[in-house]
C-alpha cells in the first residue's frame, strides 16, 4: 500500500454513533429485548472505552432463530438461485463500496495496523460473498443409471437442498474475515444464518446488517446476536432446537463444548480450531525467502493467526545464522497505532489475553528456554501504555516435551530448535495434537513433495505461508477441526444432498 493511501487511511474514524453495538434481528437493529445488560467495549490499544455492546440472552436467541426460520419459509426460500447470488455480489460490492468503514471498525475493535487489515481482513470480507455466490452457480451433481431387476433401468441424480438455519460462532482475530467465510457460502446454499460474534469484535459483525438492507436482502436471513459463550447468547444459539447447523470457527476447548451443545439434536457441525503449526526450514532453503516467510507466519497480527508459526525447525548447519538473522528482523518490528504506516504489530486484542500471553513468555523461561530476543511487556508512550502490548519474542533450547512447545500460546512468538535428518523434522512436526497448517522451505522439489505427503495437516504450504485459494480445500487435521470449508467443500456442510431414483 502507498504511503498517501496510508495517510488517506489514517483520516479515518468511525462516528461515535456506530461504536455502540446493537444486534440485528429480523432486518432491524436492538439494544436487546430484555435488559440482560451491557458491557464495555474497550480497545486494546489503550484500555480506553470504544462503546457499549449489549448482551443478548434467551429471548435475543429465539427471536433471532424463529426471524432466520420465517426467511427460509418466505421470500428467500423462494429465489431462485440467481437472485440470491445476485444479492450476495450486491452485498460484496457494497463492503468494498464502505471499505473505509469496515477498515475503521475492524481496527478499533482488534487494534490491528490499517496496512494489514486492508490487505487481508476487509477484501477477503467482500471476496467470500462473491467467490460463494459464483460457486454455488456452477454446482453440478452427479448422475447414474441403474439396470432394474426387470429389464428397465432407473435414473438417480444428488440434488443439493440448504441445510436449514445455520449458527455461525466466530472468533476475534480476524472477525470479518472469518464471519463471512461461513456466512458466504451458508447464504449462496439458500440457508439462513444467526451469528454470535466474538464478544471482544463486534462492530463489523453489526455493519454489516446495514449492508445486507441497503442491498435489499430479505429480513430474517442474516441475523446478529451478541454475546458471550457459556450460559450465554453463544451456549443458547447452539442449543436451539431449530437450528439444524454449527459451525464454529475458535478454540478446540470451545469446540468440544460446542460439540456436547451440539449432540442435543444431533446437529452437524463444522469446526476450524487451534493450532501449533510447525515451519520445517531445510538447508538448501532459499534463505531470505524462508526468513520472511517465517517473520510474517509468526509475527503477522501479532502472532493471533490460527495458521500461524509457533514452531520453527531448522536443519543445523543453518541453525546459527538463522535465528540471529529472525533474531534482527524481530528487534525491527514496530509497534504502534493502526493508523500509523510503519507500524508493523498492534497489540494482542485484550488485556486477559495478554495476562496469557505473559504467562507462557514466564512459563518458557522456567521450563528453560534460552531467550532469543523479547519476553516482556513493551514500553509504549503515553496512553498506549495503558494496552494490551508485549513484546514479540523467539526461544531456543527448550525441550521437546515443553508445554510452551506443545500448547498454542497466539501471540507472537516461536520457539526455534535445529535438525539432523528429514525424518527427525517430521516426527517433530508432527509431534503435538493439533494438525492445522504447516510451512516446508526447500529448493528440493522431490524433498517438497515427499516431506509435504507426510505432514498430519490441513494444509501444507511450500515456500510460501498464507497464499490462499478460496476454491480450494481449508480445515484442520487431528484436534484443529472437523471437516473441510472453501469453494465446492463448502457445500459439503451447507447442503443437505438427497438421491432422487427416477424408474424409467
Ligand atoms: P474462543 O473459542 O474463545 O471463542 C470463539 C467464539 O466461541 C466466541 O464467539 C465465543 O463467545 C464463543 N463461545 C465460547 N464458548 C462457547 C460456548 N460454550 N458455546 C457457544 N459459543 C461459545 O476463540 P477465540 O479466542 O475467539 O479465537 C482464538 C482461537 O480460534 C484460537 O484457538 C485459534 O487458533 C482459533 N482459530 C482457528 C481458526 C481456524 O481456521 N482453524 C481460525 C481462527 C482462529
Amino acid at each position: 500500500m502507498s504511503v498517501q493511501a496510508l495517510q488517506g487511511l489514517a483520516q479515518i474514524r468511525v462516528d461515535t454513533a456506530r461504536r455502540d453495538a446493537a444486534h440485528f434481528i429480523n432486518g432491524e437493529f436492538t439494544q436487546g429485548l430484555t435488559s440482560k445488560g451491557w458491557w464495555e467495549n474497550r480497545s486494546p490499544l489503550d484500555n480506553s472505552v470504544i462503546g457499549r455492546v449489549p448482551e443478548g440472552g434467551q429471548a435475543e436467541v429465539d427471536a433471532a432463530v424463529h426471524a432466520a426460520r420465517a426467511a427460509l419459509d418466505g421470500t428467500w426460500g423462494k429465489m431462485t438461485v440467481a437472485q440470491r447470488t445476485d444479492l450476495l455480489a450486491a452485498v460484496a460490492n457494497e463492503i468494498d463500496a464502505r471499505f473505509d468503514e469496515f477498515l475503521a471498525a475492524e481496527c478499533l475493535d482488534t487494534g490491528k495496523p490499517y496496512s494489514l487489515a486492508s490487505h487481508i481482513d476487509i477484501p477477503r470480507g467482500a471476496a467470500n460473498f462473491k467467490m460463494f455466490a459464483d460457486t454455488v452457480k456452477n454446482v453440478s451433481t452427479e448422475t447414474f443409471i441403474l439396470d432394474t431387476p426387470d429389464g428397465k433401468s432407473a435414473v438417480n441424480y444428488g440434488l443439493r437442498r440448504p441445510k436449514g438455519l445455520i449458527a455461525v460462532i466466530s472468533p476475534w482475530n480476524l472477525p470479518l474475515l472469518l464471519m463471512t467465510w461461513k456466512v458466504g457460502p451458508a447464504l449462496a446454499c439458500g440457508n439462513t444464518v444467526v451469528v454470535k460474534p466474538s464478544e471482544e469484535t463486534p462492530l463489523t459483525a453489526t455493519l454489516l446488517g446495514e449492508v445486507m438492507n441497503k442491498v435489499g436482502v430479505p429480513k430474517g436471513v442474516y441475523n446478529v446476536v451478541h454475546g458471550l459463550g457459556p450460559n450465554s447468547a453463544g451456549e443458547f444459539l447452539t442449543q436451539h432446537p431449530l437450528v439444524n447447523g454449527i459451525t464454529f470457527t475458535g478454540e478446540t476447548r470451545t469446540g468440544e463444548a460446542i460439540m456436547r451443545q451440539a449432540a442435543l439434536g444431533v446437529r452437524q457441525v463444522s469446526f476450524e480450531l487451534g493450532g501449533k503449526n510447525p515451519a520445517i526450514v531445510f538447508a538448501d532453503c532459499d534463505l531470505d525467502k524462508a526468513i520472511e516467510g517465517t517473520m510474517r507466519s509468526a509475527f503477522a497480527n501479532c502472532g493471533q493467526v490460527c495458521l500461524g508459526t509457533e514452531r520453527v525447525y531448522v536443519e543445523r548447519p543453518i541453525f546459527d545464522s538463522f535465528v540471529a538473522r529472525m533474531k534482527g528482523d524481530a528487534e525491527a518490528l514496530r509497534l504502534g497505532r493502526p493508523e500509523d504506516g510503519a507500524t508493523n504489530l498492534g497489540p494482542l486484542i485484550s488485556q486477559e489475553h495478554r495476562s496469557k500471553v505473559l504467562s507462557y513468555y514466564k512459563l518458557a523461561l522456567e521450563e528453560g528456554a534460552t531467550l532469543v530476543t523479547g519476553g516482556g511487556v513493551p514500553d509504549m508512550p503515553g496512553e498506549l501504555a495503558l494496552g494490551a502490548w508485549v513484546q514479540p519474542t523467539i526461544w531456543t533450547g527448550l525441550k521437546d516435551d515443553a508445554r510452551a512447545v506443545n500448547e498454542e500460546i497466539f501471540g507472537p512468538c516461536c520457539h526455534i530448535r535445529p535438525f539432523d535428518t528429514e525424518e527427525e523434522a517430521v516426527r517433530l512436526a508432527n509431534s503435538t495434537p493439533y494438525g492445522l497448517a504447516a510451512a516446508v522451505w526447500t529448493e528440493n522439489v522431490s524433498r517438497a513433495h515427499r516431506v509435504a505427503s507426510k505432514m498430519d495437516v490441513g494444509i501444507c504450504w511450500v515456500n510460501s505461508w498464507f497464499l490462499r485459494d478460496l476454491r480450494t480445500a481449508f480445515g484442520g487435521a487431528k484436534q484443529s477441526g472437523i471437516g473441510r470449508e472453501g469453494g465446492l467443500h463448502s457445500l459439503e456442510f451447507y447442503t443437505e444432498l438427497s438421491n432422487v431414483c427416477i424408474k424409467l
